[in-house]
């Protein structure tokens, strides 16, 4: 008798319902989930609910969704602000909040209360999942899932393994990711998995190329485009990730790995300034409120 099977998740509750949280969302209610997406932020939450009705209506429109399903979606899905109230019956919690290891930490220990049988994934970017673990009693039960950016259209899932966890927990999110139609890698719990590690170190190069005037941010992701096959230059990515987001890694990393992370002032610069990229309208380029770059 295994204590975790994908097959068994019927009943997710996700955790901040921002870029990624009503990402994660739509696709588990898609698959036949009854999911509750849970924000400290009802408006937030209900905005999430929003977008996801808007991308299922795009679907439709393309021919990509039936409108059966886009509304057999809709109807499993629930905004909502009470932790206990979303937690309440989930096989699986995945987290998705703010980039802060306090913050998570916070936040899991309340759903150990929660939710005290369900699988807890976070789908941290970079942080420690032994350190977010250590915050429930039972940290075997908790793994990183971390997905990607738009997650209804990108296949990877990056299955986080730390050293106690549950080998039944992680062929759980392995068989979960399987189910939701994505390509699962396994990795050890190291600083930025293997994923951001990677594509950090190509964003952060390119800014510091943006900041000694090397080439144009447009240039540069040209130059990653044509030259390199890439389906989108790294600045452009640094915008659809954002500004925020990618500035937070690369302090965490370049405390966890070397100053070969250490985030350039543009990015800082960006930031202060409260150009977060897509999300904000401005980042290294322009963006509509269409989400369409101008
Ligand atoms: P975001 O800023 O778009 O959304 C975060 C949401 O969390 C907000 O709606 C906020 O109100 C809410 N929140 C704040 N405190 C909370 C709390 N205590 N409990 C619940 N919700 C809370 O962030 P995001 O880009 O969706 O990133 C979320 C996580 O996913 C981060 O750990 C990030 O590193 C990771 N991630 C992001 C991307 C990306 O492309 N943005 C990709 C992969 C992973």
């Amino acid at each position: 008798m295994t204590r975790f099977s994908a097959e068994q998740i019927r009943s997710v509750a996700v955790l901040g319902a921002g870029t990624m949280g009503h990402g994660i969302a739509q696709v588990a209610a898609q698959l036949g989930c009854t999911v509750a997406l849970y924000d400290v932020d009802l408006a937030a939450a209900e905005r999430g609910v929003g977008k996801i009705r808007a991308t299922l209506d795009k679907g439709v429109a393309l021919g990509k969704v039936t409108a059966d399903d886009r509304d057999a979606t809709m109807a499993r899905l629930r905004a909502g602000a009470v932790l206990a109230a979303a937690c309440e019956g989930a096989d699986l919690v995945v987290e998705a909040a703010p980039e802060r290891l306090e913050l998570k930490a916070t936040l899991f220990a309340e759903v150990d209360r929660a939710a005290p049988r369900a699988l807890l994934a976070s789908n941290t970017s970079s942080l420690s999942i032994a350190s977010i673990a250590a915050a429930v009693a039972d940290p075997s039960r908790l793994v990183g899932m971390h997905f990607f950016n738009p997650v209804h259209l990108m296949k990877l899932v990056e299955v986080v393994r730390h050293e106690r966890a549950d080998a039944d927990a992680v062929a759980a999110a392995v068989g979960f990711s399987e189910r939701l139609g994505k390509t699962p890698i396994v990795v050890s719990d190291s600083p930025g998995f293997a994923s951001s590690r990677l594509g950090l170190v190509l964003g952060l190069e390119a800014m510091r190329m943006v900041e000694s005037g090397v080439a144009s941010a447009a240039d540069i992701d040209t130059a990653m485009k044509l030259g390199y096959g890439h389906p989108m230059g790294p600045l452009e990515l640094t915008d659809v990730v954002g500004l925020d987001i990618r500035l937070g890694i690369a302090d965490y990393l370049a405390g966890a790995i070397g100053p070969s992370f250490a985030p350039p002032q543009i990015l800082r610069d960006k930031v202060a300034a409260g150009h977060l990229g897509k999300k904000s309208g401005l980042g290294f380029y322009r963006w509509g409120a269409d989400g369409k770059r101008q």
